[in-house]
């Protein structure tokens, strides 16, 4: 009772006799008993009741509920402007309420006004309802504002609580909604849909276009990827589940071939597929705690994409063969043509020195008058001993010339008959061939290299005859004179083979014609070997016999370095 009067009358800013409670408390100094009364009601009030005075709302007056609400003692407060006493409610509005209640004299209601305040220390919102009322002087002047107010953060706090029940029902309602729509839509996507769980990627949800396309699996839920597809170990999948897990980086698989046993039978059946491993992460923490899948089977695009690309690669194979085969032709039959003229010409040189020397003969034979003494007779006798000598070598010559024409024509007609009947001995063979070359060739040095006295085995010796005839005197026509040929021969019973050589000093051969050597017709034209006649068969008939033979030919050489032509046999008993 004693601290009212005295504060009111500390208010220096406002006259104690304009006071309506000053003038209250004359009153009431005569009546002790009520003012006791209206202290009580002051004190115990349930609301909070304070009277700021003056344009700085000085507080003249809080009861305990105001000190409380503002988290002060009412010591604290008393006699100090209201925005001193609580610095922590400036700015936030309070003052322009007041100031506005005090030059108007509106009254202002508030209802739930937040206002931030000091409670030991600590901030706190405190929500108020209250009434601002303006107090006149007896003049009717403004000179305060009394303040009434509740505590109404309780009731604030309970709507919210309310609310915010009724918001989260809400949002569970909404998580529900779209809950079952992800379910629906995951259910009747076109796509495999699934999720693994945990670092052993544990089935989590499967839609059914998913277990339609990885075939008959009961069960899969809850159950590790290795234990569902064990089919899949070795092909990839589970160590990219593995990467993306640990990474978190997603993958994404193009046109993938996955092996899968769709009827539970252990047999594999090829798919293809495009897929998504997508990690899944913990909302809060960020980590990777599972992975999404999504995959379409495109097995028949690919296929069909493939077939595609093989009828192409097939097409220009195609192509390709019947652009070389038509070069073939052309080279064919420009060949044929140099043949045809080579045949002419092999065939009428000889034909026109057998007409030459006959025609000598008939001239020597018709003047016999002119060789009747002894020594003309003895030169007309040597005359035409050397003309038929020469006719008889130039028939030889034709002779062979028209024998390798059969024999290339019989190739070609498919009629090379081998004599297989006798089993002989190779080296003798070898031996007479280079012994009968060296006794027509003088110019040349024939060595033999024989390494066993006999290799017997069973083949048409007059065909080997031949071909070794033919690699020999190619050896000579295509070497300088006083070179060396060197013929071999050397059995190879690991291998049931014997391997024949004949190995000259010559020109040699360039590499893309060794590749085309054996070709019928082919020669190749160098410099060195311009003037060298032949018709370009001799290698290809060989080729053929040694090939009907079981055997193999081949050549090694190095243009100027000379040449080695090789045919292996098989040995048979
Ligand atoms: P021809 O000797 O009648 O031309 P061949 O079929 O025997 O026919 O030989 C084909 C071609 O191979 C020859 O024209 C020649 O260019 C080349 N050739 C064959 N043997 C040898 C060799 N020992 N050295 C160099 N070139 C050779």
């Amino acid at each position: 009772m004693t601290n009212l009067p005295k504060h009111l009358d500390q208010d220096s800013e406002v006259a104690p006799s304009t006071q309506p409670l000053a003038a209250a408390r004359l009153i009431l100094d005569n009546n002790t008993q009520t003012l006791q009364m209206l202290q009580d009601l002051f004190e115990q009030a349930p609301a909070a009741i304070a009277i700021f005075r003056g344009p700085n709302h000085v507080i003249e007056l809080a009861n305990p509920m105001v000190c409380k609400l503002w988290g002060r003692i009412k010591d604290q407060v008393l006699g100090k402007p209201l925005f001193e006493a609580l610095p922590e409610i400036r700015n936030q509005g309070f003052e322009e309420l007041l100031a506005n209640v005090l030059a108007t004299g509106i009254p202002f209601v508030g209802n739930e006004l937040p206002a931030t305040l000091m409670h030991a220390g600590q901030i706190q919102i405190v929500y108020f309802n209250f009434v601002y009322n303006p107090m006149r002087n007896e003049a009717g002047i403004i000179t305060g504002v009394i303040v009434v107010a509740t505590d109404g953060t309780a009731q604030v706090a309970a709507r919210e609580l309310v609310e915010r029940d009724k918001e989260k029902q809400l949002v569970r309602q909404q998580v529900e909604a779209e809950r079952k729509r992800l379910l629906e839509l995951f259910a009747q996507a076109p796509a495999g849909i699934a999720v693994f769980r945990g670092p052993e990627h544990i089935f989590e949800l499967i839609n059914p276009a998913y277990l339609q396309l990885v075939g008959e699996r009961t069960e899969t839920i809850g159950k590790p990827v290795r234990e569902i597809f064990p089919e899949l170990a070795g092909q990839g999948f589970y160590e990219l589940l593995d990467e993306v897990y640990q990474s978190g980086k997603p993958y994404i698989g193009n046109e993938q071939l996955v092996q899968l046993d769709l009827h539970n039978d252990g047999k594999l059946t090829d798919i293809f597929v495009n897929f998504i491993y997508q990690p899944l992460r913990n909302a809060s923490s960020g980590q990777v705690e599972g992975i999404f899948v999504h995959t379409v089977e495109v097995t028949e695009m690919v296929e069909a994409r493939q077939k595609v690309e093989r009828l192409a690669a097939e097409l220009e194979v195609a192509v390709e063969k019947l652009h070389q085969a038509n070069q073939e032709l052309s080279q064919a039959d420009q060949r044929k043509d140099e043949f045809v003229a080579v045949v002419s010409h092999d065939l009428r040189t000889p034909l026109t020195s057998v007409r030459g020397y006959a025609q000598l003969l008939k001239r020597y034979l018709l003047k016999p008058k002119q060789y009747e003494d002894e020594a003309a007779r003895q030169l007309l006798l040597t005359r035409c001993l050397r003309s038929t000598e020469a006719i008889l070598q130039q028939s030889e010559r034709m002779d062979e010339l028209i024998t390798r024409l059969l024999e290339f024509s019989q190739i070609k007609a498919g009629k090379l008959d081998l004599n297989y009947k006798r089993s002989a001995s190779l080296v003798e063979v070898v031996r007479t061939a280079v012994e009968d070359q060296k006794t027509t060739r003088e110019d040349y040095t024939f060595v033999l290299e024989v390494t066993e006295a006999e290799i017997v085995t069973s083949f048409d010796v007059v065909r080997i005859e031949q071909v070794l005839n033919n690699l020999i005197s190619n050896a000579i026509k295509y070497s300088p004179p006083g070179t060396t040929v060197m013929v071999g021969i050397e059995s190879k019973p690991a291998q049931s083979e014997v391997v024949v050589w004949v190995r000259d000093q010559g020109y040699g051969i360039s590499p893309a014609a060794q590749a085309r050597l054996f070709e019928q017709f082919y020669r190749e034209r160098t410099a060195q070997t311009e003037s060298v006649t032949g018709l370009g068969l001799g290698l290809y008939i060989s080729q053929e016999i040694i090939n009907e033979h079981g055997g193999r030919m081949w050549v090694e050489s190095q243009p100027g370095q000379g040449s080695t032509f090789y045919f292996m046999l098989p040995l048979k008993p």
